[in-house]
């Protein structure tokens, strides 16, 4: 153990990244290892919050227009600010609407189905709404038997191989997972954008677990479309307004979900009966912006923007690698086993461990101050967060755990289900 708080504390001494802990609200005596599920409130999203308030009581309507993050412009200018998260051009990103109103925005307007060519490829592994949202689409195009998965050969993980295997003649769309949720691994984004591509497939994938943790190249890679939602890494609040990246190459298409906010401002308030397409990102938009739940991420993505994604993706790497080695050193005779990949370049920014008493370890966990959350039937899900965990919070984590399993505290818990998280 002794060589672990060692290690932990000469990586602290040369963590770049350690002065942003101070920017976030943590409990005293907490170790927080949630912000893959909700993110971490920092002063600045605060601060951007209550200006974008003061704003509302110092200009009533002309708020729209006028003050510090004018309403009006707010959508694009987060988008602004995210587009090097995604490594894509301003004008192909836009803050809007949720994760999975924009998967339909995004599908809706991109599927584009024939006789021979109209099912949409998804995976195992992938978050349910995903699944839902595709599953309507296919219906209302009368494809109900179009949805096809890749399947995970263990439970956890998808082979870059096994998906390319799927692209048949007959798939007209991926939708696939940047980081699975559960197990944290990190999919091969520009191999199998490339696959797709080689095969005439429009491919688009859902970055709520890797956006603020993993740096994307979006562009580069010519990946067709991406949605993901800002209250995870990017800390923008519960419910806060999610992202969508659409390459410029689709801008020409007509829009599936239209509504005014997605006209060209130069002529929405002509309020004409004909839509007049914004020719960029924001097109995508619908209806008026949800002001109070995007305004913390100015704040927050201040601190990105700051901190460095490249930055940020290293830190955490060594974090879960540190954390991944000490599990496994410490805690060999307890039945506990790290799911997520070892290797770094398939890893994102959490770790899944298995253990047969899993919900009942996670409340302990969270008796103690340690925050986690639980993942039926038997696993624990930990994302140590480069932004405002330290290398000695991922000693202290382990340790608790370690006391956990040794006296065996799991069993004054109810380990047949979790919280919900
Ligand atoms: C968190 C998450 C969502 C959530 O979608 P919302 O529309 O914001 O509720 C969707 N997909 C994935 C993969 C997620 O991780």
């Amino acid at each position: 153990m002794k060589h672990f708080l060692e290690h932990a504390r000469s990586l602290d001494a040369q963590d770049k990244l350690s002065e942003f802990k101070a920017e976030f609200y943590i409990k005293p005596g907490q170790i927080y290892m949630d912000g893959n599920s909700l993110g971490l409130a920092s002063k600045r999203a605060e601060r951007a919050l209550q200006n974008a308030f003061n704003d509302w009581k110092e200009y009533g309507i002309d708020g729209w227009t006028n003050g510090e993050n004018p309403w009006f412009y707010m959508s694009e200018s987060l988008g602004t600010s995210m587009a090097n998260l995604v490594g894509a051009d301003h004008s192909e990103v836009l803050a809007t609407n949720s994760t999975t109103t924009n998967i339909h925005q995004a599908v809706r307007t991109l599927y584009n189905p024939t006789e021979d060519r109209y099912k949409i490829l998804a995976d195992d592994l992938n978050f349910p709404s995903d699944i839902y949202a595709l599953q309507a689409i296919l219906d209302d195009h009368g494809y109900s038997d179009g949805l096809k998965k890749v399947a995970s050969q263990d439970g956890h993980t998808l082979t870059t191989d096994d998906i390319i295997a799927a692209m048949d003649d007959d798939v007209a769309l991926i939708l696939l997972p940047s980081v699975l949720y559960r197990s944290g691994q990190v999919l091969d984004i520009k191999t199998i954008t490339k696959a797709a591509h080689d095969k005439n497939i429009i491919i688009g994938f859902d970055l709520c677990h890797s956006i603020g943790s993993v740096p994307h190249q979006l562009s580069e890679h010519e990946v067709d479309f991406a949605v993901w939602c800002t209250y995870k890494h990017l800390n923008g609040g519960p419910g806060s307004v999610a992202g969508i990246y659409m390459a410029k190459r689709h801008h020409h298409l007509p829009v599936s979900l239209k509504g005014w906010f997605g006209n060209n401002k130069a002529t929405q308030f002509d309020m004409s009966h004909e839509f007049d397409q914004a020719s960029d990102a924001s097109q995508l938009q619908v209806g008026t912006p949800h002001i109070f739940s995007m305004a913390p991420l100015i704040g927050s993505l201040e601190i990105f923007n700051e901190a460095g994604i490249d930055n940020v993706r290293e830190k955490s790497l060594k974090l879960t690698r540190f954390m991944s080695e000490m599990i496994e050193e410490v805690l060999a005779d307890h039945n506990i086993e790290v799911v997520t990949p070892k290797e770094d370049d398939a890893r994102g920014g959490h770790i899944l461990i298995h253990h047969e008493q899993a919900a009942g370890i996670n409340s302990a966990l969270k008796s103690r101050n340690v925050i986690p959350d639980f993942r039926a039937p038997s696993y624990v899900r930990i994302a140590p967060v480069a932004l405002y965990n330290s290398f000695e919070d991922v000693y202290r984590a382990v340790e608790i755990l370690k006391e956990i399993l040794d006296d065996k505290i799991y069993l004054d818990f109810d380990n047949t289900r979790g919280v919900i998280a």
